[in-house]
């Protein structure tokens, strides 16, 4: 089946999407939040806002819902279609929208930059076709109980029709564990990636179905190696006409793209929130400061406990090593130079804390000793 994947199946290179100037499967981790339905103009502006600060490109709202029940709000069609573009273009953000079949997508194809087809509708293949004839990026969401086969597949289907702009969107799928409205199924990012071009990009809302654990499973995304987010976020989740336990406050949704950087630059991407540039006051850059000096104390400590290791070490293997500190500081000018860091300060910390070091080692040499001369010569029997 895999030898299906004709234009799916992974080539040469990794594609891109590039939609009015944001790239998506790039270097940077691309952030897309929002309410899942859209309900009013000020709840869209709020959103964007926040979405804004946040660092994202994308603001999300579906306008057409594909509610589990018939009773459930529908979704606002195209009155909720106006707030969801207005919103964007307020904040210079992109938007997306989900289309459930050929009326809806005609109705949002020229209004929107991405289209969204939903879980439910992962094998409408009827509606992959017609998605396929479009010159618009498709976040292709994974089936509520697709095999990352089927999923595949499925984004053939619209690349196969001519459509050559397709995301995966990991979101959760169905199994035995009821704590979770979904089991984020992180490993599939991992094979999506070694099967497809395609960029994969994480929803942990749908997937979690509960707001606290959407933190720390955006970031394990992003370990795992998804090129964005997609996140559902509400002025006022209490009020939500749908999934509001999985809506993030706005507050929590700027917290957790505080903490996105630091992931990403640990594998390699880039995440830049939004809110630093502008909210530098001196009160935030002082916190700031604050927090970088704590960081270099407890590394300091961490630095001394493992010299103290190194020393326990050495009096074992009787080893002495006199030109590492050289070589350790000629690395470390190297780099300071290369970070365009004054090279002076190397040289003048760096001594002082490996004295601090060597003296340490001594003290508790010292003490080793006075232990061993105790435990052969108890107190007074010399
Ligand atoms: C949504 O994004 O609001 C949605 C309905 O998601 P899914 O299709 O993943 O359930
Ligand atoms: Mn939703």
């Amino acid at each position: 089946m895999m030898k299906d994947l004709r234009l799916a199946g992974l080539n040469a290179e990794r594609s891109t999407i590039e939609v009015n100037g944001v790239i998506i499967g790039g270097k940077e981790i691309i952030l897309m939040g929002g309410p899942c339905a859209v309900e009013s103009s000020l709840q869209m502006s709020q959103s964007a806002e926040t979405v804004k600060k946040a660092g994202g490109k994308i603001l999300r709202g579906g306008v057409f819902k594909p509610r589990t029940s018939p009773y459930s709000f529908q979704g606002l069609g195209l009155e909720g279609l106006n707030y969801l573009v207005q919103a964007a273009q307020e904040q210079d953000l992109l938007c997306v929208t989900e289309v459930i079949d050929a009326q809806s997508l005609g109705l949002v194809v020229d209004k929107v930059d991405i289209i969204q087809i939903g879980a439910r509708n992962m094998q409408n293949f009827g509606l992959l076709k017609l998605v396929g004839k479009i010159k618009k990026p498709v976040i292709l969401k994974r089936g509520l109980s697709a095999t990352i086969e089927e999923w595949l597949l499925a984004a053939e289907y619209i690349l196969a029709a001519g459509n050559p702009q397709v995301i995966l969107c990991e979101r959760g799928i169905r199994t035995f564990e009821p704590s979770t409205r979904n089991t984020l199924d992180l490993s599939a990012v991992g094979v999506a990636k070694a099967l497809s071009h395609l960029p994969v990009i994480v929803d942990p809302s749908h997937a979690a179905g509960r707001r606290d654990l959407i933190s720390s499973l955006s970031k394990a995304a992003i370990a795992a190696g998804a090129d964005g987010l997609l996140i559902e976020m509400h002025p006022n989740p209490a009020e939500a006409t749908s999934d509001g336990p999985q809506s993030l406050y706005p507050e929590q949704f700027v917290q957790l793209a505080r903490g996105l950087g630091t992931v990403a630059g640990s594998v390699d991407r880039v995440f830049v929130c939004g809110e630093r540039e502008d909210e530098d006051t001196l009160e935030s850059l002082r916190t700031q400061i604050d927090t970088i000096d704590q960081s270099i104390i407890k590394h300091l400590v961490a630095r001394m406990q493992i010299v103290g290791k190194v020393g326990d070490q050495k009096r074992l293997d009787r080893v002495k090593d006199t030109s590492r500190e050289k070589e350790i500081i000629q690395r470390l000018v190297t780099l300071a130079e290369e970070l365009q860091l004054p090279s002076e300060l190397v040289k003048k910390i760096y001594p002082l804390i490996f004295e601090f070091g060597v003296q340490s080692q001594i003290k508790s040499k010292v003490a080793l000793d006075k232990e061993l001369e105790l435990s052969f010569y108890p107190l007074g029997s010399k």
